[in-house]
């Protein structure tokens, strides 16, 4: 079944690659912080960029800035903009992070924790109303944080499970990340999205896919259909 491909995947991924927190800064940010609101801040500097590019612009922004809701609040777009521009989309993003910081203002919840723990429905519903996040960034939210068992599709976790024949062309988000969820069991789950992000980083790269080098070559329909063709 499904379970048991997942737990294949997972086995032979967690092998080849060696997770370095510093590469997601996501995860990094909740490890060193512990606060959802930073956290939530680095995941929108993300959005479109790299993780390496949104880890800069987080530091300038903290230090140019500070990553207070009152500090972000008091500082104005123009000034977030320009601290988070390696980052790309500034205006949009700064336009982001400052709603979400008058947010949790209004709420008097500083760092967010009592919205996480009204629940992930809850806090998902309350954080979607904000131009700027969206359901992935939501999801790498709940997911670092340890609030909710799931996998956020990314750009790379999207293309690896398309090529592995995991999921199909041209489904929704929503879709892509229940079949995951299917795929690798409870637990599992924010490993797995590391672990195919680090995958689709190194190996299963957009262009020029190293599959000689892939240990997922035997179980992927892409690999397959280029050697059949070839
Ligand atoms: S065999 Fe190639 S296409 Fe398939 S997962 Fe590996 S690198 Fe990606």
């Amino acid at each position: 079944g499904g379970g048991d491909l997942g737990k294949e995947v997972l086995e032979r991924l967690r092998r080849a690659h060696r997770l370095k927190m510093e590469d997601f800064v996501s995860s990094y940010v909740n490890l060193t912080t512990g606060s959802p609101f930073r956290v939530l801040v680095a995941t929108i500097l993300s959005q479109n960029s790299t993780d390496k590019a949104a880890m800069r612009a987080y530091s300038e922004l903290e230090r140019s800035v500070g990553l207070t809701p009152e500090a972000l609040v008091r500082a104005g777009l123009r000034r977030i903009a320009r601290a988070i521009r390696v980052a790309g989309l500034a205006d949009a993003k700064a336009r982001a992070i400052r709603e979400l910081a008058a947010l949790a203002l209004r709420l008097g919840d500083p760092n967010l924790k009592g919205l996480l723990e009204s629940g992930p429905d809850a806090a998902r519903e309350v954080l979607l109303r904000i131009k700027g996040i969206g359901p992935k960034t939501v999801d790498v939210l709940l997911s670092s944080t340890g609030t909710l068992d799931t996998i956020p599709v990314d750009t790379h976790v999207r293309r690896v499970a398309q090529r592995l024949g995991l999921v199909g062309e041209r489904e929704s988000y929503e879709r892509i990340k229940s079949r995951l969820e299917e795929v690798f069991p409870p637990g599992t789950r924010y490993e797995a999205h590391l672990l195919l992000i680090a995958h689709g980083r190194s190996v299963c790269r957009s262009r020029r896919p190293l599959c000689d080098r892939c240990v997922l070559s035997d179980l992927c329909g892409y690999y397959r259909r280029a050697a059949g063709g070839s």
